[in-house]
């Protein structure tokens, strides 16, 4: 039922789409691309046209990615349209002709994500266990009625890991602005407030790469306390105070430069080493260092280095 009214809705949306559909005819994009591409670029024959020339060039699931984004940029606000989702979110069960049960349900992605990382691993053993089938969605399905019947025998998730990827900047600000991304690797984007309550949720296997454009600022991962690496790194980077002219090298603190409160997440381009003087004196008159990395200034508020007068992102907080 779904999927019949998917196909048809597929064929009315090639109608407006002239070089997709042409493509589609002659077999150049399969039946998912050509209904992933349609759906994406609903009339605009231009971003149908783009889509295309991604099609020729990425797998299934990289074009799905790449349509989902061109969806939700062209929907004003990503918390709204989180809201919306949620406020429609469905489950629906039926029995099809030749006496098969169906189930649909429709969520956030976050929701999506969250499900198909606890049913990864036992899908995955599922298909250790009887390899000859060879179909993925069969050991799926199995894991998901073994999962909701048989809550008991789930393996604990190994390797199994959501990753987040976001910008900084929005991150901070709690939106994203234009050209700015945030999204679920394999799911596609989702609002902050999403990310943000993942974050919250202390989820082990969950990863966010967070980026500023193109560049990557820092792998976080959950907790307060730097990772060993972490601490490798900034104890080389920092062997004595980051505050220029301190040679204090013992009993340095890791300072997080944007809050712990604010970003939920340690990361490591965002940490620094002060002596317990620069650290009091950050705490509690709000000097900072100024924005960089490595030794540099340390300087009082009223100075105009200070990085709550500067554009950095680390001083939006
Ligand atoms: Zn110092």
């Amino acid at each position: 039922m779904g999927q019949a009214s998917e196909t048809i809705a597929t064929a009315r949306r090639l109608g407006k789409l002239p070089a997709v559909d042409a493509a589609a005819r002659a077999g150049s994009l399969s039946a998912q691309q050509a209904a992933a591409v349609a759906d994406a670029a609903g009339g605009d024959a231009g971003v149908g046209e783009r889509l295309l020339a991604k099609a020729a060039t990425s797998s299934l699931a990289e074009l799905r990615e790449e349509c989902s984004r061109v969806k939700a940029a062209a929907l004003p606000d990503p918390e709204a349209r989180r809201a919306k989702i949620h406020a429609e979110r469905f489950l629906r069960t039926w029995g099809d002709a030749e006496g098969g049960w169906n189930l649909r349900m429709r969520d956030n992605p976050e929701v999506g994500a969250a499900i198909m990382a606890a049913l990864l691993p036992l899908r995955d053993r599922l298909f250790r266990r009887a390899r000859s089938e060879g179909r993925s969605e069969a050991y799926a399905a199995d894991a998901l009625a073994e999962a909701v019947c048989a809550p008991a025998s789930r393996p604990a998730r190994s390797g199994a890991k959501t990753i987040v990827r976001i910008d900084l900047p929005a991150l901070l600000r709690g939106r994203v602005m234009e050209g700015e991304v945030c999204e679920i690797a394999g799911f596609g984007p989702v609002a902050v407030s999403a990310v943000r309550e993942l974050l919250d949720s202390g989820d082990p296997f969950l990863a966010a790469v967070v980026t500023d454009g193109e560049a990557v600022v820092g792998v976080a991962h959950l907790g307060w306390r730097a990772t060993a690496r972490q601490q490798t790194a900034l104890e080389w980077l920092y062997p004595s105070c980051a505050a220029e002219g301190c040679s204090a090298s013992t009993w340095l603190e890791t300072d997080h430069r944007v809050e712990w409160a604010t970003s939920h997440m340690t990361i490591f381009d965002l940490l620094d080493r002060l002596c317990g003087h620069h650290h009091d004196l950050k705490s509690l008159d709000g000097w900072q260092l100024v924005d960089g990395r490595g030794k540099r200034a340390f300087v009082p508020p009223t100075d105009p280095r200070h990085p709550r007068h500067g554009h950095a992102p680390a001083s939006a907080a």
